[in-house]
């Protein structure tokens, strides 16, 4: 598969601030991407960069095909950027937003309409198409952006924190969308500070720290780096609690909560040995839970820091 985005040895700084300190990215051609990271990592730069609207102080670019120092018109010919601060022009109707951006693409009058009546039918905006923009909830305006963006037709595009902000309805629209572009062959790369929002969309999910790539890979192979699987077993009576202690000696207890944690990858295989032998001791066991590390666990494995307040506060 041949490169999208493909990244080396990226520096930025602004003043005595190193914000990304030698990036290296790739990303495949109708993948999602996602850079992952909590407020101040240096995400959006990252972006801003990629899409030619800051200069980086060092690194090979190479976006669309095209080294983006050399050639910085033709990767914007390519690319569609979706910034979290909102394109619409609140006082003309989601539609009239929708021609602008055609007629600024030089698509002709005919066509401009066309294509505006496709994407406001495509984003589920055919009604409020006729309505001002600045009558639109949050999700609505989210995804005008993100018609608007696709006027031009990119072949790559850039959503910087497509559902901040966003209820978890619009969210699970917003994610419906961006994944029904892919198959239709663009290329995302996406940034986010939601854990679950990379891990439902990337195809390979990058975690920025303090403007650096802390870790790499698709999901699953980022949860595989955080320890942590475990089986949670309850039990009713403090007498069975104490008899599954001994037969299950590798067990965390808690007395309080009449709970053993079982360490455990998870797999089939090693959840039938401990079923096998709760069967075994004919344990009583009132509930068993099975914990896979997630990606918050992912979180804390690589950069040390216990992440989720942080990465919700904004
Ligand atoms: P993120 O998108 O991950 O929240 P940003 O890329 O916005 O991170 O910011 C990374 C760091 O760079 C922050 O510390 C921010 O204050 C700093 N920064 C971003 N843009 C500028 C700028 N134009 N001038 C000075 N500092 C900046």
């Amino acid at each position: 598969m041949s490169a999208a985005i493909d990244v080396r040895g990226l520096r930025k700084s602004y003043g005595e601030k190193l914000v990304l300190d030698g990036i290296d990215l790739n990303v495949a051609e109708g993948t999602i991407f996602s850079l992952l990271g909590p407020n101040g990592a240096g995400k959006t730069t990252a972006v801003q960069i990629l899409s030619t609207l800051v200069a980086a102080d060092a690194g090979e670019i190479r976006v669309a095909g095209h080294d983006l120092h050399q050639s910085p018109e033709a990767v914007r010919a390519a690319i569609g950027v979706t910034g979290q601060f909102s394109a619409v022009d609140g006082l003309m109707t989601g539609r009239e937003n929708l021609i602008l951006m055609a007629d600024l693409h030089h698509l002709g009058k005919q066509e401009a309409r066309r294509r505006a009546d496709e994407l406001l039918e495509q984003f589920d905006l055919a009604e409020a198409g006729k309505k001002l923009a600045s009558t639109y909830s949050g999700g609505m305006k989210r995804r005008l952006d993100l018609a608007m963006t696709l006027v031009g037709s990119p072949q790559i595009i850039f959503l910087d924190e497509p559902t901040t902000g966003l209820d978890p309805r619009s969210r699970h629209r917003m994610w419906t969308l961006i994944r029904e572009l892919v198959a239709g062959g663009v290329t995302v790369l996406l940034t986010t500070q939601y854990l679950e929002e990379a891990d439902q969309l990337a195809d390979r999910i990058a975690v920025l720290d303090h403007g650096r790539l802390v870790a790499q890979g698709t999901a699953e192979e980022l949860k595989r780096l955080a320890p942590g699987g475990h089986i949670r077993l309850r039990f009713t009576s403090p007498e069975e609690f104490t008899l599954a202690g001994q037969v299950l000696p590798t067990a965390v207890p808690n007395p309080e909560a009449l709970v053993l944690q079982v360490p455990n990858d998870g797999s089939v295989h090693a959840l039938r040995d401990l079923l096998a032998r709760i069967d075994d001791a004919s344990l009583e066991v009132d509930e068993l839970t099975v914990h896979t590390p997630d990606l918050d666990d992912v979180f804390f494995a690589v950069t040390g820091q216990p992440k989720s307040e942080e990465v919700t506060a904004r």
